[in-house]
């Protein structure tokens, strides 16, 4: 089958590999769409120590049901899909408690050496999939995935409804956070970035302010935004020390400071600071089957769209595809390869 292979930093091609075997409890899925994730950009930037030459990336995808292993029961052929791409052992202390993101051995296909989904082909344990209804456009079941990141993160770091909310980066789970945030009835939000394009899109998706941080203070727009006392909740969803530090900033006495950004491993804050103002520090890794389960139905429900900002290239421009969204995304929120 033809797959696009990451070979070095900054450099995908397409190249023929063997098509997967389908194993016990399997079925093969005929891929039909695959975003590009900020994590596989990482990746691709040759950031990612998981991620190296020789991989096939990709973990966000929209597919059919090419073939069953004989075990496998309750699925069918050309039945249309996603896969919660997050894989973990199933038996360990975590698994049993329904905290499956923190297995030991859990794993991602893209990652390591499992390979994803920038590729014709791929075969997933049946227990992973999850049923797409045939009216649900690509464009918007291609966010399964990044959705179920925040709708985990809103459950770790949520209680109840705050009133204000500020978000950094508006990048696509800043976006999701934004549209979660607004569903959830949170009422006034704000988002940070620097990417022009993409605050204005923030402002169509129901941001009340956009705070553009190349040309002011971050941290002193949000206080202004919320009458002098900083934002109840701050979600942080780019993960460099200058945000990390201005999103604590932002944030009131008393606050939830969720971060999820992962550009960046080590970062100083100002702990005496955040100790003395009760800055709760919570911080998020992927999703359970529960949150994918409940990104899917929240999809179904077709509450916001964000086709304006997703486009979609072959898997044949992958290579181009990456450096846009890796250097200059502009508008795009989610860019996904089509097979
Ligand atoms: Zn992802
Ligand atoms: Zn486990």
């Amino acid at each position: 089958m033809k797959a696009l292979v990451y070979v070095a930093p900054e450099r995908m091609e397409i190249q023929q590999v063997p098509d997967p075997e389908v194993r016990a409890g399997e079925v093969l899925l005929e891929i039909s769409a695959a975003g590009i994730c900020g994590s596989d950009i990482h990746g691709f930037l040759g950031h990612s120590e998981r991620r190296k030459p020789g991989l096939v990336m990709g973990h966000e995808t929209v597919a059919t049901i090419r073939d069953l292993h004989p075990t496998v029961t309750g699925w069918r052929r050309a039945q249309r899909v996603c896969f919660n791409p997050l894989v973990s052992c199933g038996a360990c202390p975590a698994c049993l408690d329904g905290s499956q993101n923190l297995c030991p051995e859990w794993r991602l296909f893209g990652m390591d050496r499992l390979h994803g989904t920038y590729a014709e082909l791929i075969s997933v344990p049946a227990c992973q999939l999850y049923a797409l209804p045939e009216a649900l456009p690509e464009a918007e079941a291609i966010l399964a995935e990044p959705l179920a990141v925040v709708i985990h993160a809103f459950r770790i770091a949520l209680t109840g409804t705050p009133a204000t909310m500020a978000i950094f980066g508006a990048g696509p789970i800043g976006a999701l956070a934004l549209v979660l945030a607004r569903l959830r009835g949170i009422l006034r939000v704000c988002v940070v970035d620097r990417n022009k394009d993409r605050l204005e899109a923030a402002r169509r998706l129901g941001a009340d302010l956009v705070i553009d941080s190349a040309r002011e203070d971050a941290a002193l727009a949000v206080r202004a935004f919320t009458g002098g006392a900083g934002a109840e909740c701050v979600v942080e969803a780019v993960g460099i020390e200058s945000l990390r530090r201005a999103a604590v900033a932002a944030g009131r006495k008393g606050s939830r400071m969720l971060f999820l950004g992962i550009a960046e491993n080590d970062s100083a804050l100002p702990w005496i600071t955040m100790i003395r103002n009760e800055q709760a520090v919570f911080t998020s890794f992927a999703y359970t089957p529960r949150d994918f389960h409940d990104a899917v139905k929240l999809l179904e429900r077709r509450l916001f769209d964000l086709t304006p900002w997703t486009e979609r290239r072959s898997l044949a421009e992958g290579q181009a595809s990456f450096l846009k969204m890796a250097h200059d995304p502009g508008a795009t929120l989610k860019l996904m390869l089509t097979v």
